[in-house]
């Protein structure tokens, strides 16, 4: 994987103190700071021209030294149920994707955390070509902000799932930054319950999580009842295994006290069984947990279908007759390949090979 990074001065790369630094550099005024971070996260200010209480010589200085933005929105989809999806061109040519999700009055945002993936999730077009670099903490925070402006004035981003292109926990490092200027006062200043990362499972990152920073919802995805079936849906199980995964998830919920989500995208005929409910109700042994179920959304160029309502019904009532909390994923925004991964995945295949899309299929529907 890549680790080269786009050569620019990030203004919304949290760094500590860049622009402080900068400021003081010019002897300029300390209350300058707490101006410009202002109009970035609460004044959603599009350019320096737009923050107007700034002389225009520093607003022309900040111009000459940073960039505010380093992506460009390469495509914008709007879905009927008010999902929104952006298609995001990074300084360096890559393309990530976000989401915006309209749920009564949640405003919810799905981000990516990579370009592309190496987890190996066999009907997931995130992962098809595996990961060509880790996205920067400025380029996940410039993805909300992207999102947080397509809102009216009187709203704001509620919550945050971590669910988007990448693993996110094998870029734990520039995540974790992000999510700090998301749950700043001075920043989004969404709460940390209001925010889901989504892991395959690497224990090491979520022991990491759990020693570092458990204030946040983590929600597991299995998609298997057994490792065997596993290795073949997930593939980096194979130098890992459900038994140490749902160890370290364990040690998660101790040290944070939340509840824990499994994801277990259903695919028809092949995870769907009431076989497979009832080991994975053995899987889970009791815990506390809410269990995600996601009907996969077939796509052209992948041999997976969607399960069948039958099946569905008899997956669910198979769990809930053992006591487990379950719930099935609206998929939202379908009509516009709001499945991570499906709309890059297209727009590649458009320009370069002849080749079907292909699909991410934990697409949030407002955790
Ligand atoms: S489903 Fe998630 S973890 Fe699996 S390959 Fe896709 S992006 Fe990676």
């Amino acid at each position: 994987m890549s680790e080269s990074l786009p050569a620019v001065r990030h203004l919304l790369e949290p760094t500590g103190d860049d622009l402080r630094r900068w400021l003081l550099e010019r002897s300029l005024p300390g209350f300058r700071y707490a101006q410009i971070r202002h109009w970035i996260f609460a004044g959603r200010a599009k350019s320096f021209d737009d923050m107007t209480d700034l002389p225009k010589s520093l607003r022309e200085a900040l111009a000459a030294d940073f960039r505010l933005w380093t992506t460009r929105v390469a495509e914008h989809k709007h879905s009927d149920d008010g999902t929104e999806k952006l298609l995001v061109e990074l300084a360096d040519g890559q393309q990530i994707e976000c989401v915006l999700l309209r749920d009564g009055a949640r405003r919810t945002i799905c981000i990516s955390t990579q370009v592309g993936c190496a987890m190996g999730c066999v009907f997931c077009a995130s992962g098809l070509n595996g990961v060509e670099r880790n996205l920067t903490a400025g380029e996940i925070v410039e993805q909300m902000l992207l999102l947080d402006r397509l809102l009216p004035a009187d709203e704001r981003l509620s919550h945050i799932v971590v669910m988007g292109m990448g693993e996110p926990l094998a870029n734990v490092d520039r995540l974790l930054p992000a999510l700090a200027e998301a749950t700043s006062p001075t920043g989004l200043g969404i709460s940390a319950r209001r925010i889901t990362i989504s892991t395959v499972g690497l224990p090491p990152a979520i022991d990491r999580l759990a020693r570092e920073n458990c204030r946040f919802n983590l929600a597991v995805s299995l998609h298997a009842p057994d490792d065997a079936l596993r290795n073949e849906l997930v593939r980096v199980n194979k130098s890992i295994g459900l038994g140490e995964i749902l160890r370290s998830a364990d040690r998660y919920f101790e040290a944070s006290g939340r509840r824990l989500t499994f994801e277990y995208v259903l695919l028809g005929g092949l995870n769907d069984q009431v076989d497979h409910a009832r080991r994975l109700t053995a899987l889970l042994g009791g815990r506390s947990a809410l269990v995600n179920l996601i009907p996969y959304n077939p796509v052209a160029g992948l041999p997976y279908r969607t399960p069948s309502a039958a099946a569905v019904n008899r997956f669910v009532e198979v769990l809930r007759a053992a006591g487990v909390n379950v719930q099935i994923r609206e998929r939202k925004g379908d009509k516009i390949d709001a499945a991570c991964g499906q709309l890059r995945r297209a727009n590649l295949l458009s320009s370069n090979s002849t080749a079907g899309p292909a699909v991410h299929q934990v697409a949030p529907s407002g955790l």
